[in-house]
């Protein structure tokens, strides 16, 4: 009989496992608790693959051999707790689709700053002319992608949930920018929980491999003994011997495999936190072998992406900027350190356990006001009103935005940075920076 595979959600991961699943052969069901959404299951439609939706089906999913889990399910969901009880091995989609590609793996990790540095290296291996797939939390399905016609490279974005159910998977180049204080409500609130699941990038690494990370972190320092890696590829703003990049004079100094510089100030991305995601980045172009050229170059022309210190316009001497995918303190704490000008600051949200001691001296230093948006900002004001800023609740980013407008000077700076996820009033990050650039050209509109 042909080998089950239940796949548990019907999205871009769980539906791109399912054509590669069914593709190789197997009996394939897809089971999702939600709707699946209708460019999903046409695509399963069209592969004749099996699906339900706003239910699971206990007898269609606790027969399989294997399940793929999409990493959005937690794994306290009662149909997870039943298959792991039921003894049927769980497995992500990046697992799953490794086992069915040669392609080198560039994989890259963290607490903040992985989807600046995915995209930065999937355009340096684009402008080297590569044939190379992004995929991950980020692009398109690597199970898909595997299975329309594989690729030499794949950069991939990997969260905590996606290494998780990994296994077998071996990076060939693994990037762990940092590791700080996220989704603790998903690690039963131990810190060392999410450590190691950061850590697994590691895992079946083999001496000739790359492990590329930053030389700072505190927490990489006391983890990274205790585990198996490739050669070590540090970076650090302050030179250091071991180092693969560092700054000096204005320059980002590359040491190896090849030596090559560049001016800072020539990197397309600003700010302290972009200089490490251009190092990383970098290094792992290096390490691919990409020519130095190639490399200046493409640090040079790279767009930026959306929702991450994004400039939106200036109205009136007021820079607005959408920082929307600042959902934790840390990612904030480099927004707020790359701001030149006094701040209004738009915070609040979903909090997912923060502790603001981190912003506060940014805060006292660089913001003449504080808005706060979210359906409960009771915390907000129990730590930030000591500070004596002017602040100003709002429950839509339309008050938001005429609130923070109203605080704003000229030459001064609105940054949507918020700390926190958006689901209290929001989508998603996505949707928060969307109306949060909507509601700011509205404005611009009339002004004009
Ligand atoms: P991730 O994909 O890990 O969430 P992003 O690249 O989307 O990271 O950036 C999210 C936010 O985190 C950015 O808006 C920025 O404020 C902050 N950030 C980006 N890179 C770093 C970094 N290397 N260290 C700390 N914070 C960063």
């Amino acid at each position: 009989m042909e080998k089950r595979i239940v796949i548990l959600g019907g999205g871009e991961s769980g539906a791109g496992a399912a054509v590669l699943a069914k593709k190789i052969g197997f009996d394939v069901f897809v089971s999702d608790f939600g709707s699946i959404s209708d460019t999903y299951k046409a695509l399963l439609n069209e592969h004749n693959i099996q699906w339900e939706e706003k239910q699971h089906t206990r007898e269609l999913i606790l027969n399989a051999q294997e399940v793929i889990k999409s990493p959005g399910i937690p794994n306290e969901a009662p149909i997870v707790v039943q298959v792991r009880e039921a003894g049927i091995p769980i497995i992500s989609e990046i697992e799953f689709a490794g086992r069915y590609t040669k392609a080198k793996m560039i994989c890259i990790t963290g607490s903040n700053g992985k989807t600046t540095t995915t995209s930065l290296i999937y355009h340096i291996f684009r402008e080297a002319g590569l044939n190379v797939g992004l995929a991950g939390n980020i692009g398109r399905s690597l199970a898909l992608q595997v299975a329309e016609g594989d690729k030499d490279y794949y950069i991939l974005e990997l969260s905590s949930f996606q290494l998780d159910n990994m296994y077998e998977f071996r990076a060939n180049v693994a990037v762990l920018m940092n590791i700080t204080p996220d989704h603790l409500d998903r690690y039963e609130h131990c810190m060392q929980n999410y450590v190691d699941a950061k850590f697994r990038i590691l895992q079946n690494q083999e001496p000739e491999d790359a492990f590329v990370y930053w030389n700072d972190d505190p927490i990489i320092q006391v983890e990274l003994p205790k585990h198996k890696h490739g050669k070590l590829y540090p970076f650090a703003e302050d030179k250091k011997d071991n180092l693969a990049a560092y700054t000096q004079e204005h320059k980002i100094v590359f040491t190896e495999p090849v030596a090559f510089n560049m001016e800072q100030e020539e990197l397309s991305l600003t700010g302290k936190h972009n200089l490490y995601n251009s190092m990383a980045a970098g290094i792992s172009a290096n390490v691919a072998g990409i020519h130095k050229e190639t490399i200046r170059e493409a640090l040079k022309t790279f767009k930026g992406v959306e929702h991450r210190l994004e400039k939106v316009a200036s109205i009136d001497g007021v820079e607005y900027i959408n920082d929307s995918k600042a959902t934790n303190v840390n990612s904030c704490w480099y927004a707020l350190q790359s701001m030149t000008t006094k701040t209004v600051l738009i915070l609040g949200g979903k909090d997912k356990g923060n502790d603001y001691n981190e912003i506060a001296d940014l805060v006292q230093q660089k913001c003449s006001a504080l808005v706060f948006l979210g359906a409960d900002n009771s915390k907000l004001h129990a730590f930030f009103d000591r500070f004596g800023l002017p602040t100003a609740d709002a429950r839509s980013m339309q008050e938001c935005i005429v609130a923070a407008r109203s605080f704003a000077t000229q030459g001064q700076t609105v940054l949507l940075s918020p700390c926190c996820a958006s689901f209290d009033l929001f989508k998603s990050y996505e949707d928060r920076g969307t109306q949060f650039k909507n509601e700011v050209l509205k404005i611009k509109q009339t002004t004009l």
